[in-house]
């Protein structure tokens, strides 16, 4: 933990203003989604204009124990910008290991955004999180004055996916069992090797033929399933606490972000824990990264 000078320091000189859509006078001819909620902010119908080229790092919920990086890395020329989440769950390695790793990437177009360790808490303790911090995956859109801090942080996150224009999320998660291997099981604890892909203009074709070239490289045993859309459960069921279905059917994972900022889609990934070693984990997450970020134009 840094010192409370060290922090400052650090805070000061991290803290990089950036424009936000409104202030670099972003407009959208594009029609108000019906039932907007809360007036989300405009959506260009092209990709905005480029961030100066470099690397920003700023924190997250700084001077709180909750503060973590997030690393930004403007081309410098018109493109996607993504924005790439681990440590979501602290005891899921191989997304944050892929995550920080991502973070040293050079996008040739876009921005490539990084938040490696979102429940930075949760991954020093090697836990999936406390329920004093909350479950940041259940907690989107999240409150900027939450009791949660991770519904403070699930705030945090939303604001930078506003403020950079972000079109795309690639959250990074790891399961225990992997889904082709799950038999009778059901539920979180089983959906290993699987891509959901969340609401968003991004088309499902993108994310499926995304998976199928990854699974190209990869053995049978890795195989990735792509799950379609964030699923819904059927009137009257019990939801799965899979992707953060509550009864009534809304979801507060990251699947749902596109829900609350138009122009996004959210895709989750999950990477199977059992007889998988923590660097394959990583390396596949980093695998599919690639993939999804060469295709989407940003490396
Ligand atoms: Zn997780």
């Amino acid at each position: 933990m840094l010192d409370a000078a060290a922090m400052d320091t650090r805070e000061v000189r991290e803290r990089t203003p950036v424009l936000s859509p409104l202030e670099t006078g972003a407009t959208s001819l594009l029609p108000e989604p019906a039932a907007a909620e809360a007036a989300p902010a405009a959506t260009p119908s092209g990709p905005p204009p480029p961030l100066p080229p470099g690397r920003e790092q700023r924190l997250l919920m700084p001077s709180t124990p909750w503060q973590t990086p997030l690393v930004a890395t403007h081309s410098g020329r018109e493109g996607a910008r993504v924005l790439v989440l681990g440590g979501v769950h602290g005891n899921e390695p191989g997304g944050w290991l892929a995550a920080e790793s991502v973070a040293e990437w050079e996008p040739s177009a876009g921005s490539l955004l990084v938040i490696p360790r979102a429940n930075v808490v949760a991954t020093r303790a090697f836990e999936r999180t406390f329920p004093d911090l909350g479950d940041l995956n259940r907690l989107y859109p999240g409150a900027e004055d939450g009791a949660l801090p991770m519904a403070r942080m699930a705030a945090s996150i939303i604001r930078v996916v506003r403020e950079f224009e972000v079109d795309l999320v690639l959250d990074m998660h790891e399961s225990w069992g992997f889904y082709l291997e799950r038999g009778a099981n059901t539920g979180t604890a089983f959906i290993g090797q699987t891509v959901t892909r969340g609401d968003g203009p991004l088309p499902e074709a993108f994310v499926r033929d995304a998976v199928s070239a990854v699974n190209t490289l990869i053995t049978p045993r890795e195989e990735l399933t792509f799950r379609g859309r964030l699923p819904q459960p059927a009137p009257g069921a019990t939801p799965s606490p899979g992707f953060g279905g509550q009864p009534g059917g809304r979801s507060t994972s990251s699947l749902s972000i596109g829900t609350h900022v138009p122009g996004v889609t959210a895709i989750l990934v999950e990477m199977g824990q059992i007889e998988q070693a923590e660097s394959r984990r990583r390396d596949l997450h980093m695998l599919l990264a690639r993939e999804i970020l060469t295709r989407h134009g940003v490396l």
